[in-house]
């Protein structure tokens, strides 16, 4: 059992300067085959794929989900084998307030919010930063929020081999509040959790410092 003392808990939070690199580039036939769906969904929904506003459209679509999904073509794993380091530091690393953007699989409308990821190291622990990127390799993708907690959960204890892992996601989704499905700005929160965090203390030590709100 890790010692839990908060003043040697290591904490961090997750932001835009770690190192994200936008991918720019895309697939042209992919663009191509995916604009001509899009010309034809313009078509069945009434609209005129033809006039100004809407000329371009199908290929800034195809190139925008291109964008959102190309995490199905990254290696987490091999994000968080890049900066493995062996260290006998056995406190609890916590990551919190990592921006997530993801897209719905059911409905291909976006949810959005924030993750929160902790581990117990056993010998090796990950630079900090390549945990917001793992979050994100699995969220670029067409997802369901509890299968994108259960993934980030997976490859961290499957590649970093910890104690224990944590992971919490909060998000909003597009498909509940822009169909009025569920009350504006309502939160789904899903959790997952592997090794020590399965002991009560541990998680509600872990629950408690991701509550906090910082600065
Ligand atoms: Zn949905």
């Amino acid at each position: 059992m890790a010692k839990m003392k908060k003043n040697t808990t290591a904490a961090a939070r997750g932001n835009a300067a770690n190192g994200y690199v936008r991918i720019e580039q895309y697939n042209s036939g992919t663009v191509e085959r995916v604009a001509g769906n899009y010309r034809e969904i313009l078509k069945a929904l009434g609209e005129d794929p033809e006039r100004e506003g809407l000329l371009k459209t199908p290929e800034r679509v195809a190139k925008a989900l291109q964008y959102l999904t190309h995490g199905k073509g990254l290696d987490p794993a091999a994000i968080l084998r890049s900066a493995m380091f062996k260290e006998e530091y056995q406190q609890m690393v916590i990551v919190k307030d990592i921006e997530v953007y993801s897209l719905c699989e059911h409905h291909i409308l976006p949810f959005f919010g924030k993750a929160h990821v902790a581990y117990i190291p056993n010998g090796h622990i990950v630079g900090l930063s390549k945990i917001p990127r793992v979050v994100d390799a699995f969220a670029r993708r067409l997802q369901v929020q509890e299968r994108l907690t259960v993934e980030i959960r997976n490859c961290i204890q499957d590649t970093l081999k910890p104690l224990g892992v944590a992971v919490v996601i909060e998000a909003q989704h597009l498909c509940m509040i822009m169909r009025g499905i569920q009350k504006q700005h309502s939160v789904a929160t899903t959790s997952a959790f592997t090794g020590e965090f399965q002991q009560d203390r541990t998680r509600a030590e872990f629950m408690r410092l991701v509550s906090k709100r910082g600065d």
